[in-house]
């Protein structure tokens, strides 16, 4: 990057993008949300060095999981009824029984939170044995309350069930094409951050294919600097994570 372009980079760093609250319509608040988050993953992705991968990685998850939080906030502001059609409550965990597919940041959000590394080894790539690992999601606290909450995946931030019995019986059930009944419009907004910062990996050629959460978080917790460069660098280091 030239002297030129760096001052542009700072100015740019400095100046304030609008904020939604400023914004009305769906499609202007749509756009917003999607160009502020893409904006920010390219400013973070900025500052990655030979040496700072690991927090360069927890960075963009903080990002993405802030982000969502403001998504949510302006989803709210457009559909104010939404809210109180929700089923989700507090230690209501029938989603956390189920394997949970996430993306690699949700995994370093969590990973980057432990105390304890998450110590797991994974037998075989056998699909139907690969659909069973994980279930309860490991992070699953006795009292079925969250043990990562203020690090949790965006899924589990944005499941907006519309109906809690539903949940429970497709659980249950183990029915093959399940289905948690949801509110589409108010759960596509924090999709819409996701969907921004994978749009930058795409175009960088960064990994952004869905992972287990146990098994990117085991990976990750062998060694988290080494697997973030590796990751952040273009290489596969998520590839036995994967569930396709
Ligand atoms: S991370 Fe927390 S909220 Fe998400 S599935 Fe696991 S226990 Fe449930």
């Amino acid at each position: 990057m030239n002297r030129a372009m760096k001052k542009r980079l700072k100015r740019l760093l400095r100046s304030s993008p609008p904020a939604i609250s400023r914004v009305n319509t769906l499609q202007e608040t749509v756009d917003t949300i999607y160009s502020q988050q893409y904006r920010r993953t390219l400013e973070i992705l900025d500052s990655l060095a030979h040496d700072n991968a690991g927090t360069v990685a927890k960075a963009l998850a903080h990002s993405v999981h802030a982000a969502c939080a403001e998504a949510q906030m302006a989803a709210t502001r457009l559909y104010p009824e939404v809210p109180v059609q929700l089923n989700c409550r507090a230690s209501c965990a029938w989603c956390c029984y189920e394997q949970l597919q996430v993306h690699i940041l949700d995994a370093v959000g969590v990973a980057a939170s432990l105390s304890a590394p998450l110590d797991y080894q994974l037998e075989t790539r056998n699909g139907n044995e690969l659909k069973k690992i994980f279930r309860p999601c490991p992070f699953l606290g006795a009292d079925t309350r969250c043990t990562v909450y203020k690090h949790r995946p965006l899924v589990c931030r944005a499941y907006h069930s519309i109906d809690v019995t539903e949940c429970q019986r497709v659980v249950e059930s183990q029915e093959a094409a399940r289905q948690v009944p949801m509110n589409i419009r108010y759960y596509g907004f924090p999709g819409l951050v996701q969907e921004a910062t994978l749009k930058v990996f795409e175009e960088l050629t960064i990994d952004r294919r869905p992972v287990v959460l146990g098994l990117a978080v085991a990976t990750l917790s062998r060694d988290f600097d080494r697997i973030t460069a590796h990751w952040l660098a273009g290489g596969d280091a998520f590839e036995e994570t994967t569930v396709s």
